[in-house]
């Protein structure tokens, strides 16, 4: 007689949490469950290859990679069971008692956030699945009869009721090697015991599983390398399916990319963007999410060092035959060959958008205003792609309607000649800039301007550097080199007049302004503070504020007055007559002009001043 023990354990609280949730969400489509073992099998199938690969002993050798189920209507059971690399007594404990791979994990923190919400739970459970446990929405009982891929496993078999508690006997029979999942259903759910519903949802979801899917001693299964087959003979509802499959989603693909290259590497390749930015919900960062295969067996579902960290939106397939086989998730990051595939496929990718924006460009359009900050992410951290990246991005300008883009190749053709250099500036919204006293001296002649509303469009800018070597700069800057504009009628104050207010105005201002000047961007402004710091932009320092960093010293400002301006000509009189008033007022102005660069440090100054000014002002009408 075998000796027989028995161990029990609670689930990890968390992991109760999971099952309370799953159990009693108002998630109506139970069915997933059936694709989510069949995936953990698969999984577990790909696994044992690996192990076979290296040339290890496995135990139980001669079995089939495959994966079969059976349907019990009169006992109300449902059995799948996989010929994989099984569980040891401590994987059991630690894979299917706790939460400690990452998809359960980050299901947790996003469920965190919606924070209970019935409608967000059921799209959350959508988004992730949420593994082993979904057994829970449909069984009474749930036993896994499993035996390790390694020689010295035992026969175990792990029992639950999905209700707090699990068991862990060691079984007197001895087990086929991988692990056998006996499921008794609930009485609400005995429609799983019926091999028509089975099979139903196996088509559905599991047509591209890689391996042979046996229901009751029938393959269900026709194994679908999609992205071996050539694009022409692809129907777009095939994409579709693959897609659902291979990326876990519910929706259709925004766009499919399928390529195959002969050199200098053998690739194929079949690439998808999903409909939705999933990082823009707060679900943390994406994993990769291109499966890396050599000759159609998996080597990583996500490989970290394949495609940039900026690619990460972007899920499928690369599949390479010149890859070695045995080719190790760490050694990827080393392999010169990966780098090559990486160099290749990103390439394709960028030749693709770039074609897309031509051929396509309401379609591109959508898939900017959803990945763009993927993209700037490129431009920022991916030395090598930059330049590639930078033809595909899209701004509005002065020249463009609120809502249209403009592509840096557009704003080129458009330079006259003498124009040397690229504008740009930076605010939330267009009405901002609109409304600021920087954009008008570009008007006047006629230059065009770029306007950034994302935060990161700043490090773009600045990692860009320059487009076609002309050099790209903020048009609130001091240091720019503008053309003269066209003579402006009507009064001003003469050049004499104009140095004496602002030799007056820079003592009253001492440190808080490097210089002031006559200028000739104005038009109907009064004054603006030009930025004069070489390393920052005025933007990137209202950032960094806004991120509680500190930006360093004070602001380096150049303030320049228009001397057209009613407010710059009276200012002059006054300045003599009371110098006292003219003070105040000219505070005033420089705060002005500060708050529309965003320099303002000390807004409490600001109004009381202002109210001064108008209390003054009201006494003078009444
Ligand atoms: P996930 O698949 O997202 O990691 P699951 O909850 O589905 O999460 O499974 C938890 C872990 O249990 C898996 O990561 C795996 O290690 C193990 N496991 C599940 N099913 C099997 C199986 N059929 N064979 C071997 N191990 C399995």
């Amino acid at each position: 007689m075998s000796t027989q023990t028995a161990e029990n354990h609670t689930f990890q609280a968390e992991v109760q949490q999971l099952l309370d949730i799953v159990i009693h969400s108002l998630y109506t489509d139970k069915e997933i469950f059936v694709r989510e073992l069949v995936s953990n099998a698969a999984d577990s199938l790909s696994k044992l290859r690996h192990h076979e690969l290296k040339g290890e002993t496995i135990y139980d050798a001669s079995l089939k990679t495959e994966i079969n189920l059976t349907t019990d209507d009169t006992a109300g059971t449902l059995t799948i069971q996989d010929f994989g690399i099984g569980l040891t007594r401590e994987e059991l404990l630690e894979n299917l008692g706790t939460i400690a791979h990452s998809g359960s994990k980050a299901f947790k923190a996003a469920l965190a956030e919606a924070k209970g919400d019935a409608a967000n739970t059921l799209e959350l459970i959508g988004q992730f699945g949420v593994g082993f446990y979904s057994v829970f929405m449909v069984a009474e009982e749930v036993k896994v009869y499993t035996h390790s891929w390694r020689e010295d496993g035992e026969n175990l078999c792990w029992i639950s009721d999905g209700k707090g508690s699990y068991r862990i006997e060691t079984t007197p029979d001895t087990q086929r090697r991988g692990a056998k999942m006996v499921i008794k259903l609930k009485e609400d759910a005995k429609e799983f015991a019926k091999k028509e519903r089975i099979e139903g949802i196996l088509k559905r979801y599991s047509s591209f599983v890689p391996y042979p899917i046996n229901l009751n001693g029938t393959q269900v299964n026709t194994i679908q390398a999609l992205w071996t087959r050539s694009a022409s003979e692809i129907k777009p509802e095939e994409y579709t399916e693959f897609y659902k499959f291979q990326a876990n989603a519910f929706d259709e693909p925004l766009q499919t990319f399928h390529f195959s290259a002969d050199a200098p590497l053998a690739i194929q390749a079949l690439l998808f963007t999903p409909k939705q930015n999933i990082e823009r919900f707060g679900f943390g960062r994406m994993e990769p999410g291109v499966a890396l295969y050599c000759k159609r067996v998996l080597i990583d579902p996500h490989p970290r060092h394949l495609l940039p960290e900026w690619l990460r939106f972007l899920r499928g397939v690369i599949d390479s035959a010149d890859l070695p086989l045995n080719i190790s998730r760490e050694s990827m990051q080393d392999s010169t060959l990966v780098q090559k595939l990486s160099k290749v496929i990103t390439g394709r990718f960028l030749k693709f958008l770039a074609d897309e924006a031509k051929k396509r460009p309401e379609a591109y359009r959508e898939f900017y205003d959803t990945f763009s900050i993927y993209l700037k992410e490129g431009v920022t951290s991916d030395h090598t792609h930059q330049e590639k990246i930078a033809p595909l991005l899209r701004f509005e300008s002065s020249l463009t309607e609120a809502g249209q883009y403009t592509s840096l190749d557009e704003y080129v053709e458009r330079m006259r000649e003498e124009q040397k250099e690229i504008y740009f500036l930076h605010a939330p919204k267009r009405s901002t800039i609109e409304s600021g006293p920087y954009l008008e001296a570009f008007k006047q002649r006629n230059l065009e301007v770029l306007f950034l509303y994302d935060p990161i469009d700043e490090f773009v800018t600045n990692h860009l550097g320059e487009y076609k070597g002309k050099k790209l700069v903020a048009a609130d800057s001091a240091d720019l080199d503008l053309t003269d504009a066209p003579e402006q009628s009507g009064e001003t104050l003469s050049e004499e007049e104009a140095k004496a207010l602002c030799t007056w105005l820079k003592e009253r201002f001492g440190k808080r302004v490097d210089s002031v000047d006559s200028s000739k961007r104005l038009v109907e402004s009064p004054a603006a503070a030009l930025n004069a710091d070489r390393f920052m932009t005025a933007s990137m320092r209202r950032m960094l504020k806004s991120m509680n960093q500190d930006a360093g010293a004070a602001p380096s400002v150049k303030l320049e007055i228009n001397p057209r301006h009613g407010l710059i000509r009276n200012l002059a009189g006054l300045s003599q007559s009371d110098p006292d008033l003219a003070g105040v007022i000219a505070d005033q102005l420089l705060d002005n002009s500060l708050m529309a660069a965003g320099l303002v440090e000390d807004t409490r100054e600001f109004a009381s001043r202002l109210n001064g000014l108008l209390e003054r002002l009201a006494g003078k009408k009444s």
